[in-house]
């Protein structure tokens, strides 16, 4: 039987020592970590994320603007109001809340975020560093999974390393911060052969493609460490992850839930990067 990966308790524990650092800032150097949220449109599920992160912001000391635009709103629009953010000094981070409107090209939006402002890391100059090992920030969702790992105890080196996703904000950078940390790493996707004799082969398993008890119990050997990324949303309005969690959990040694799993900790990664950003920006 697995031992359950509590994101929710690790998250609020970083939480509450980052709001101990935030505090340590204000006073001795004055300096006060701000995000920028800029949501296009009215999606609901983009709005329930922006309010969780105003929230997680609030709760431990960082400033937050938010900046909601109609959906109408032109490219050239939502680019001059990044050129502002950019600006502002008093502003820190820069998060645009994706997915845009269709008529928006978002890479065109990454690209126009200062890169030192870039806090979700999705900017080409972030991604290149995250590469070279030189990074500044890491995309909140695959240094979320890292940290739970690592407040687990659950030793990275030389464990082969199964991610189900090439995705930009998931897979691909998820493979690359594995690989700094001495892991195997074998990145599957939509077009992979024979995927359930590779999952079987996982020291670590990462599900990350969206699709409800997608990871069926016969998929993992006896004793692997599985993390499921995916957010499904059931007809009975409930959140499920990509794993059969009943199921699986019988086999693994470790398991994240859904919800409670790899969630809390992106935000809890962006609140990380907001400071990171607060304090290159001072000139640390
Ligand atoms: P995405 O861009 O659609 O990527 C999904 C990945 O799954 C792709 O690489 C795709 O392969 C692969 N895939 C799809 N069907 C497959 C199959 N039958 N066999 C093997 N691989 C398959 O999605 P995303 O934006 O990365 O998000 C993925 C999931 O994670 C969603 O449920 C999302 O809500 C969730 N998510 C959660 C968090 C969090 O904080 N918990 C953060 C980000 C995302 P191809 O590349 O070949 O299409």
């Amino acid at each position: 039987m697995a031992c359950i990966i509590d994101g929710k308790r690790i998250s609020a524990e970083i939480r509450e020592k980052l709001k101990i650092d935030i505090a340590n800032l204000k006073t001795e150097r004055g300096i006060v970590p701000s995000l920028a949220v800029v949501i296009v449109g009215d999606d609901p599920a983009s709005r329930v994320y922006v309010n969780n992160k105003k929230r997680a912001c609030d709760e431990i000391g960082i400033m937050s603007y938010e900046f909601a635009l109609p959906c109408d709103t032109s490219q050239a629009e939502l680019l001059s109001l990044i050129d502002e953010l950019n600006r502002r000094a008093d502003v820190n981070g820069i998060l645009v809340q994706m997915p845009l409107p269709a008529h928006i090209n978002e890479s065109s939006v990454i690209e126009r975020i200062n890169p030192i402002k870039d806090v979700d890391a999705f900017h080409e100059i972030n991604v290149g560093k995250l590469m070279t090992g030189n990074f500044n920030f890491l995309p909140c969702t695959p240094a979320g999974i890292v940290r739970l790992l690592d407040e687990s105890n659950i030793d990275i080196a030389g464990k082969h390393c199964v991610i189900i996703s090439r995705s930009n904000i998931v897979g691909k950078p998820l493979a690359m911060l594995m690989l700094h940390r001495d892991a195997t790493v074998t990145i599957c996707h939509s077009k992979t052969s024979n995927l359930a004799e590779i999952c079987r082969t996982a020291d670590i398993l990462v599900s990350a493609v969206g699709r409800a008890n997608f990871i069926t119990s016969d998929m993992v050997a006896p004793g692997t460490v599985v993390i499921d990324v995916g957010i499904n949303r059931g007809g009975d309005g409930k959140i499920r992850g990509d794993v059969d969690f009943e199921n699986v959990k019988q086999v693994t040694s470790y398991i994240t839930p859904v919800p409670g799993g790899v969630g809390p900790m992106t935000i809890c990664m962006l609140m990380h990067n907001a400071v990171t950003a607060a304090l290159l920006q001072s000139g640390d």
